[in-house]
């Protein structure tokens, strides 16, 4: 018969998806723009399952049955642009087009309106869990109207990761949602990512571990509430070392992180929108401060790296893992905030509570502490932050004084905690009673003439701070 599914785009993870459909007893149907790589795909691992090759996506349409569904899985931006642009005139009214690359939520948005124009439906399916997800189970975060999710959606459950027997995937919301949720995802990886490596340096330059301990107590953390993918494999790549040094691996590793956007990305909507992100931004930042290294270099130089003060404070390793989980939490509580921003603009309606339950395993993320916050978030699904919510309120609270200590003692002793010292300081300024807001709003009054508000009656004034400094009450 015809194949139920086509993938185009052979690379990595496109290749991985189409044999994870194959291996689930799909008969699918492959392509790539260069037939040679689909060629091998179906040489290589034909053995699977129903794997069909199509040397160019006339023969890809050709081979689907009706209506048609078409993975695309190449390169975003221009490449998925231009998959598209050959497919629309191969496709008939009702077929599916699900491009599972990692777009822009926007062009999305943009391709799900220009497609409909031409009667085809258009889902953004966003996909995480690297080559290992996509052939084993990933975590998908698909966005789609509902019809176009009947359509796709019990194919993409079957192939996605599963606990008890739920798949990691369900329909997120249109259009754009799902690449909206898989970008602050990848944003929430960056903080997480950021704080592991945090933890890391504090424990190397303030309590003088060497990176093999390091590994140990983070796989000791594994155990704990910390659990999850990313400290796992921490501990295996601190525990790593050097076949031509005989070091540890980490220490000959460039120390300049690269990024292929997608934290930038989460940014630039948080400030769009006006949310405040800290953990993910300070992490997007610090990516972009190790990677410029003349600047580094020349900093260095001028300024020297001695630190002046006193010797560094030492802090007992349960603080840092109490840290590190409230800090985990906050860039959590952050990313959800976003989404329901996000979601709020474009009236997405997402569940927030699905989320956190999607990822809880398949993806870069998938951790413990993701269940908890499912819990949470489905008993308060209105709590204004995860950070509301009793269990949470609780965990960060009791943890406080642990990131406290930390982050002085990193201050102290000199290391760079840009995501734990941003995420203590967001705790602090949204339990303060009185920010310093107040100020900032009588500066502007005095240059700007902007006006403020007072606490004790209603209405808007400004105070005649050039004439005779009486206060009136604005328009
Ligand atoms: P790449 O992002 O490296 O893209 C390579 C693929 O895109 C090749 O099949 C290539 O075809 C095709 N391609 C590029 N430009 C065009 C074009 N103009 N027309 C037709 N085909 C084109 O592959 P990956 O497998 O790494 O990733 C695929 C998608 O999945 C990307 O959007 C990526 O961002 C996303 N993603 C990747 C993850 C990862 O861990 N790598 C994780 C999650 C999502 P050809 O062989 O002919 O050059």
């Amino acid at each position: 018969g015809h194949a139920q599914v086509g993938v185009t785009g052979m690379a990595v993870m496109g290749r991985n998806l189409a044999r994870n459909f194959a291996r689930h007893g799909f008969r699918v149907a492959v392509h790539n723009r260069t037939t040679s790589k689909a060629e091998a795909v179906v040489r290589e691992f034909g053995h699977e399952g129903d794997l069909t090759l199509a040397r160019s996506l006339e023969e890809l349409v050709a081979a689907l049955e009706r209506p048609r569904r078409v993975i695309v899985m190449v390169a975003a931006g221009p490449g998925t642009d231009a998959v598209i642009d050959e497919l629309v005139p191969l496709l008939d009214p009702g077929d599916v087009v699900a491009d599972a690359g990692n777009a822009h939520w926007r062009d999305t948005v943009r391709r799900h309106d220009a497609l409909a124009e031409h009667g085809i439906r258009f889902a953004g399916v966003g996909v995480s869990g690297g080559e290992v997800g996509a052939l084993e189970g990933p975590s998908v975060m698909p966005g789609a109207d509902a019809d176009t999710y009947a359509e796709i959606g019990p194919f993409l459950e079957v192939v996605s990761a599963h606990v008890d027997d739920e798949p990691c995937c369900t329909l997120v919301g249109p259009d754009g949602a799902g690449h909206f949720v898989k970008m602050v995802h990848n944003g929430i990886e960056y903080a997480d990512m950021q704080l592991i490596a945090e933890g890391y340096d504090l424990m190397r330059r303030l309590l003088g571990m060497e990176p093999a301990a390091a590994a140990e107590v983070f796989r000791e953390w594994d155990g704990t509430e910390l659990e999850s993918y990313l400290v796992g494999i921490t501990a295996e790549v601190l525990a790593q070392s050097d076949a031509g040094t005989a070091g540890p691996l980490v220490d000959v590793i460039r120390d300049a992180a690269e990024q292929k956007g997608t934290g930038r990305w989460t940014v630039q909507s948080a400030l769009d929108l006006g949310v405040p992100v800290t953990g993910i931004a300070e992490a997007t930042m610090a990516r972009a401060l190790s990677g410029d290294t003349a600047r580094r270099a020349a900093v260095r130089d001028a300024l020297g790296d001695q630190d002046p003060a006193g010797p560094p404070a030492r802090v007992p390793t349960d603080d840092l893992r109490q840290a590190l989980y409230a800090a985990k939490v906050v860039s959590y509580a952050q990313g959800l905030d976003l989404v329901r921003a996000g979601s709020a603009e474009q009236c997405w309606d997402v569940e927030l509570a699905e989320l956190p339950r999607i990822w809880r395993d398949g993806c870069i993320i998938r951790a413990r502490l993701l269940a908890d916050i499912t819990e949470a978030l489905e008993r308060h699904p209105d709590a204004p932050s995860l950070l509301a919510t009793p269990t949470f309120a609780r965990a960060v609270t009791e943890r406080l004084p642990a990131l406290r200590r930390v982050v002085g003692a990193a201050v102290q002793g000199g290391v760079p905690v840009p995501v734990l010292s941003a995420v203590l300081a967001y705790l602090d300024a949204l339990r303060a009673e009185r920010l310093p807001a107040a100020l900032v709003q009588g500066l502007r009054d005095y240059f700007g003439a902007h006006t403020y508000e007072r606490v004790d009656r209603p209405g808007s004034f400004h105070t005649a701070w050039a004439a005779d400094r009486t206060e009136v009450e604005a328009g």
